[in-house]
């Protein structure tokens, strides 16, 4: 594996690569890499000649400097999977690197509607962060398709809205969530749980998966909300921001009869101080 740290290096190469025809695959991750990126990289693999991985735990889109601070942090290790996974190219630049003109006085991005509720309601600036660094890679890697995770859906809109406001020349793949057996969405921040705490964040998924049940069988749903929400606050060790049942393209709030309609069930809660999301399809 290729490994990058400078914009004129990474882009030397991919030209050349360009060049001879290739394909270029996108993998753009924070590392503490773990299966679900690593299934991104491997959908990347199948689909392209050349697959790039960045990794840059990106400052502009932490709302929270304690969990900027905490983010895992682990790049040796990481490398070792991408060398295993048989990815081709690192690009892992620094803050200088990627913010010359100074972090804190970056520009904004203002999704709209978009970014007013769910993750953008709870976490002021975090999409205009993802934005940003999202259109700085897009013109460094020069890919043919980027790969993200179902995981975060709100942002795979985010990152469409992006591409099509921008013009951007790349497809946006979304790959179906990776789960721990308990049914655990994997993330990186749930190296910062015990194992007491996964076990119970692994109850966020539960619910999903309870209120997408009663959805599908037709239930109301503000009842099928309602009940999500009252087994989540059964459980002290879980503080819930929000369970909401959402359009999956624009995350307005869904009404009325969900049958049929693009529906997703997403949830936000903190569990040992840890900020965890999930969500899943009603009808996929
Ligand atoms: P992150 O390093 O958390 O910024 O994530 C980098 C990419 O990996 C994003 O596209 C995420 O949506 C994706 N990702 C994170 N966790 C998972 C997972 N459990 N399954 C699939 N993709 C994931």
């Amino acid at each position: 594996m290729q490994i990058f740290e400078s914009i004129k290096s990474i882009q030397a190469f991919l030209s050349v690569k360009k060049q001879q025809g290739c394909s270029i695959g996108f993998v753009p991750t924070m590392g503490a890499l773990h299966q679900g990126h690593l299934t991104l990289i491997e959908r990347a693999k199948t689909d392209n000649d050349v697959v790039v991985c960045s990794i840059y735990v990106n400052p502009t889109q932490f709302n929270n400097t304690f969990d900027l601070e905490k983010y895992p942090r682990n790049v040796d290790r990481d490398k070792i999977l991408l060398e295993n996974a048989e990815c081709d190219v690192l690009f892992y630049p620094s803050d200088e690197i990627m913010y010359p003109e100074g972090k804190d006085d970056s520009m904004k991005l203002d999704f709209g509607a978009l970014d007013k509720v769910l993750e953008g309601e709870f976490r002021p600036g975090h999409f205009s962060g993802v934005g940003l660094i999202l259109s700085k890679f897009f013109h460094i890697v020069s890919a043919d398709s980027v790969y993200f995770g179902q995981k975060d859906l709100q942002q795979c809109s985010i990152v469409q809205k992006l591409i099509d406001t921008l013009f951007f020349d790349i497809q946006l793949v979304v790959v179906p969530t990776v789960r721990e057996k308990s049914g655990l969405a994997m993330s990186s921040r749930n190296a910062r749980l015990s194992n007491e705490g996964k076990e119970v964040a692994a109850n966020l998924y539960e619910t999903l998966m309870k209120v997408r049940e009663m959805l599908q069988n037709g239930e109301d749903l503000n009842k099928a909300k309602q009940t999500g929400i009252n087994s989540i606050k059964k459980y002290k060790e879980i503080q819930l921001e929000y369970l909401e049942v959402v359009d999956r393209k624009s995350f307005t709030q869904a009404t009325g009869n969900t049958s049929k309609k693009e529906i997703a069930i997403c949830v936000a809660a903190f569990i040992e101080g840890v900020r965890l999301i999930d969500n899943v399809l009603v009808f996929s």
